[in-house]
């Protein structure tokens, strides 16, 4: 009798294991995303955040969007960041300076590249605050080291260098500014070049830029901020057709998301970009990752069913911690 007993408690016991055991792998695997994915490549581009740059959450949205981050379904998300690492090199970079950019740098240090600089070199888009303002961290307040070499555009050089607070960076020489030129070619080491084009964009207080960015094996196309595509004096089509990769504008999915006048806050919409490229190849589509996603873009959310309908048209969205060879 007593053996029976035990067995019967063993049972329930195995029981309530497997039912704890199911329950928590469904919670871990539906509510947390795989931040950093391994990998073998000798040269490469991490994403460091894909978000708009007001971030995700984004302030006083009270909307479900939001909500989902104060209620725990929906992780947050870090602005737009690309890091380039060279190992064989032992250099790494970072595309913008991003309110969220001590933490990325962390990221790129604990995961990527461990060294004793901080980073090698910024490039910076343009002077809207979710790509430059990261820079803040650089100044006497935190980080408060010297020469940190920041490559920016003509405009964006002088607003840097004739603005408070980011002149006292110039000036105390945390950071060191460093020049570039539309279509002129950026050679960081034998193997890795990058070259930055203008963009039309709201550029109240400098000049916009998209980079290519050029390793031994790959070449990816870097435009986080644009006007709609055809006020560009370049084919988006073709140029993406020159690449391996693109990371484009995602800020909205379409008209219904933007509630104020889209000319105040103009971006190709994804569903503008997805039927401009629906007569391209599989293969064309396929080098598309969409980044820089508004907090309202359902498609910020990896599970969503717009963002599902989208990946299954041979588009890609991008993923904090996912890798692209160089
Ligand atoms: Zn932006
Ligand atoms: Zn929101
Ligand atoms: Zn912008």
């Amino acid at each position: 009798m007593l053996f029976f007993v035990d067995l019967k408690n063993i049972y329930c016991f195995m029981k309530n294991l497997c039912a704890l055991l199911i329950i928590s792998i469904f919670f871990f695997s539906c509510d947390t995303e795989i931040k950093i994915k391994k990998t073998d490549y000798k040269q490469y581009i991490t994403i460091l955040g894909i978000a708009q740059d007001g971030g995700y959450p984004h302030i006083g949205c009270q909307k479900i969007c939001c909500a989902d981050f104060y209620n725990g379904k929906k992780d947050r998300k870090s602005v737009v960041s690309l890091g380039l690492i060279d190992l064989e090199n032992q250099q790494k970079w970072l595309f913008e300076a991003s309110p969220d950019m001590h933490t990325q740098l962390a990221q790129l240090e604990q995961h990527h590249l461990k060294k004793a600089a901080i980073i090698d070199g910024i490039f910076l888009t343009h002077a809207h605050i979710g790509h430059y303002t990261g820079l803040m961290y650089f100044g006497r307040e935190a980080y408060g080291k010297k020469n940190i070499p920041v490559f920016a555009m003509p405009k964006m050089k002088k607003f840097l260098t004739n603005n408070g607070p980011w002149n006292q960076l110039v000036s105390l020489q945390n950071i060191v500014l460093k020049n570039l030129q539309h279509d002129s070619t950026m050679v960081l080491n034998q193997r890795l070049e990058v070259t930055p084009f203008l963009v039309p964009h709201r550029d109240e207080f400098s000049e916009t830029v998209g980079y290519k960015i050029e390793g031994s094996k790959k070449i990816a196309l870097f435009i986080p901020d644009i006007d709609k595509w055809k006020t560009w004096n370049k084919s988006i089509i073709e140029e993406v057709k020159k690449v391996d990769y693109a990371f484009l504008d995602a800020t909205f999915l379409n008209q219904h998301e933007v509630k104020r006048a889209i000319s105040e806050v103009p971006h190709p919409f994804i569903q503008e970009t997805v039927s401009l490229f629906q007569n391209e190849t599989l293969a064309t589509k396929n080098k598309i990752v969409f980044i820089h996603f508004n907090h309202t873009n359902p498609t910020l959310q990896k599970n969503s069913k717009e963002r599902r309908e989208i990946e299954k048209l041979g588009f890609h969205f991008a993923n904090e911690g996912d890798n692209f060879e160089l």
